[in-house]
C-alpha cells in the first residue's frame, strides 16, 4: 500500500469508528466506559481507537473516562498455570504503555460473585438528543475555564482511587491478586463437566459477562464497550438463531444492549470487518496477545459456533457480500420494548425478557417445560398461562411428586429462557455452579412463594400488587413481573 493509500484507509478507519459513536450519541462526556480487551485484534483495535479518539487536539476529541478491564480464561480452558501467567504478564505490559486506569481479573472470581450481580438495577434517565448537546456544550465550557493547559492535556481525569496506567484496587471482598487453586480447581471440574462444546462456550460467554458487569458495577463504569466487529457480530446473529436466542438478536448484536439496566453495552467496531482490523492493525503495528481460547483446534464440527463461523467465512470468500448481507438485517431488528425497559421476569442467566410460555402448549418451550418437571401434573394456573411456576402454592402443596421448591436443578431451570434452557441441559450437575447463580434462584424463588402466599390471603390479592409494587422488592428482576396481578398472562408484557 501506497502512502497516500494509507492514510486514505487510516481516516476511513477512524471515521467509522468515530461516526457509530457519534451516529448513536449515547455516550456522555465525562462518562466511565469499561473497554472489554481480550487481548484479540478486534478489542485491541477498539483500545487504540479509543486512545488516540482521546489524544485528539480537534473539537472532535473523545470525551469520555476510559478504564479497560482484562479477562483471565485460562482455567476454563485447560490452560496450565505457567501459560496463564506468561499471558496476563504481556497485557500488564500493554496496559501500562495505553496508560488508562485497568482492571485484570480471573474467571475464577465469578465463585465470590454477589447474587445481586444478575438483577436489573434502574437505568439513569436516558438523555434526548437535546441533552446531549446541552452535556457536550457544558463540558466543553467547563474545560475552557479550566484553562489551555488542561484542556488541552490529558483528557482521562484521575479519578479516585485509580490512576492512570496502573491496576486498580478491588472491591474489600478481594476479588485481586492470584486464585486460591481450590476455584481454578472448581472451574476446571465445572467446564470439564458440561458435556458439549456448543453449552461450554455458552456458559463461558454468560459467567464473563456476569464478571465483567460486576467489575463496572463496583467501579462506577456506566457503559462497557465490546469489540465485536462485524464479522463476529454476522457469525454470532447466525448462531443465536440456531441457538434459539431469536427473540433476544437486537440486544445480542445491535449497537448497544440495555438489558442489565444500569450498566450499558456498547459496540463501537460494529462496522469493521475482521479485514479492515487486521489490515489496521498490521499498518499501524497495534499490539494484540493472543490465547489459545477454548475452541482452538477444535474441528468444525465440535460446536455450532466453530460450525457456524466455517459456513460464514467460506461463503464470504466466494460471496463477498455475505457478511454485509447478514450484519445489515441485524440493523433492521427492533428490541421489544423498543426503550429497553422490560418489565417482568428475566432469565436468571442470560438477563433477557423471559419467553415465557404455559408447560403443557404444543411449542419447543413447552416440551421443555414438560421434560424437567414430568412429574408434576399441569396446574390449573399453567393452563391458565400463568408467567411462571417457581414456587407457586401450588405446586408446593398440592402438587403429588416432590416440592419443586426444594429440587435447585428445576428452581433454576424455570428460571431460565428458552436457549439458556436448551444449554444448560448439558450441564449435568448444577451443585458445579458458582454460588451466586443457585442463591439468585433461590431468593427469587422465595420471594415469588411470599408473594403468591401473600396474594391468596382473602382481601390482599389486587390490592397488594398495585399499592406498592417496588417498594416491596426493589432492583430485581424477577419481583418486577409481579407488579401485576399473579393470574396474568406474561404474554401480553412483550
Ligand atoms: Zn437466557
Amino acid at each position: 500500500m501506497s502512502a497516500p493509500d494509507t492514510d486514505c484507509f487510516r481516516a476511513f478507519y477512524v471515521h467509522k469508528f468515530r461516526a457509530v459513536l457519534g451516529k448513536n450519541r449515547l455516550i456522555f462526556p465525562g462518562e466511565k466506559v469499561l473497554l472489554a480487551w481480550s487481548g484479540g485484534p478486534s478489542s485491541s483495535s477498539m483500545v487504540w481507537q479509543v486512545l488516540e479518539g482521546l489524544s485528539r487536539d480537534s473539537a472532535k476529541r473523545l470525551r469520555f473516562v476510559p478504564g479497560v478491564v482484562y479477562v483471565d480464561e485460562g482455567a476454563a480452558c485447560g490452560r496450565s498455570p505457567a501459560d496463564r501467567a506468561h499471558t496476563v504478564a504481556e497485557m500488564r505490559l500493554l496496559l501500562q504503555a495505553v496508560g488508562f486506569p485497568w482492571h485484570v481479573v480471573t474467571l475464577e472470581e465469578v465463585f465470590s460473585l454477589p447474587p445481586s450481580v444478575l438483577r436489573c438495577f434502574p437505568q439513569e434517565p436516558v438523555g434526548a438528543v437535546g441533552t446531549y448537546k446541552v452535556a457536550v456544550d457544558s463540558y466543553l465550557q467547563q474545560q475552557h475555564a479550566l484553562g489551555p493547559e488542561r484542556a488541552g492535556g490529558s483528557p482521562i481525569p484521575a479519578q479516585e482511587g485509580e490512576r492512570a496506567g496502573q491496576p486498580c484496587s478491588h472491591d474489600p471482598r478481594g476479588l485481586a491478586g492470584p486464585q486460591p487453586a481450590a476455584q481454578t480447581e472448581a472451574l476446571s471440574q465445572l467446564f470439564g463437566s458440561v458435556k458439549t462444546l456448543t453449552a461450554k462456550e455458552e456458559l463461558l460467554h454468560t459467567l464473563r459477562t456476569h464478571l465483567i458487569l460486576h467489575v463496572a458495577r463496583t467501579h462506577g463504569y456506566s457503559k462497557v464497550m465490546t469489540g465485536d466487529s462485524c464479522t463476529r457480530l454476522a457469525i454470532k446473529l447466525m448462531t443465536s438463531l440456531a441457538l434459539g436466542r431469536g427473540a433476544f438478536l437486537a440486544w445480542d448484536t445491535g449497537f448497544s444492549d440495555e438489558r442489565h439496566g444500569d450498566v450499558v453495552v456498547v459496540r463501537p467496531m460494529r462496522d469493521h470487518t475482521l479485514k479492515e482490523v487486521a489490515f489496521y492493525n498490521r499498518l499501524f503495528a497495534v499490539p494484540s496477545v493472543l490465547a489459545p481460547a477454548m475452541d482452538t483446534r477444535a474441528p468444525e464440527k465440535a460446536s455450532i459456533h466453530r460450525l457456524m463461523e466455517g459456513f460464514l467465512l467460506r461463503l464470504q470468500v466466494q460471496f463477498p457480500s455475505t457478511v454485509s448481507t447478514v450484519y445489515r438485517t441485524s440493523e433492521k431488528l427492533v428490541k421489544a420494548p423498543r426503550d429497553g425497559r422490560a418489565t417482568g421476569p428475566r432469565c436468571l442467566l442470560c438477563l433477557c425478557a423471559l419467553d415465557i410460555d404455559a408447560s403443557d402448549s404444543a411449542t419447543a418451550f413447552g416440551a421443555q417445560t414438560l421434560d424437567f418437571s414430568q412429574t408434576q401434573p399441569p396446574t390449573p394456573r399453567a393452563e391458565a398461562g400463568s408467567p411462571t411456576e417457581v414456587g407457586s402454592a401450588q405446586d408446593c402443596c398440592q402438587g403429588a411428586g416432590p416440592c419443586r421448591r426444594d429440587d435447585p436443578r428445576a428452581r433454576v431451570m424455570e428460571q431460565l429462557c428458552y436457549s439458556c434452557r436448551a444449554n444448560m441441559k448439558d450441564v449435568p450437575s448444577f451443585d458445579l455452579l458458582p454460588p451466586y447463580i443457585l442463591a439468585e434462584a433461590q431468593l427469587r424463588s422465595q420471594r415469588y412463594w411470599l408473594a403468591t402466599q401473600w396474594g391468596a390471603l382473602p382481601g390482599c390479592g389486587a390490592s397488594f400488587w398495585a399499592a406498592a409494587p417496588g417498594d416491596k422488592f426493589p432492583a430485581c428482576g424477577f419481583p418486577q413481573g409481579l407488579t401485576r396481578h399473579p393470574g396474568v398472562s406474561g404474554r401480553g408484557q412483550r
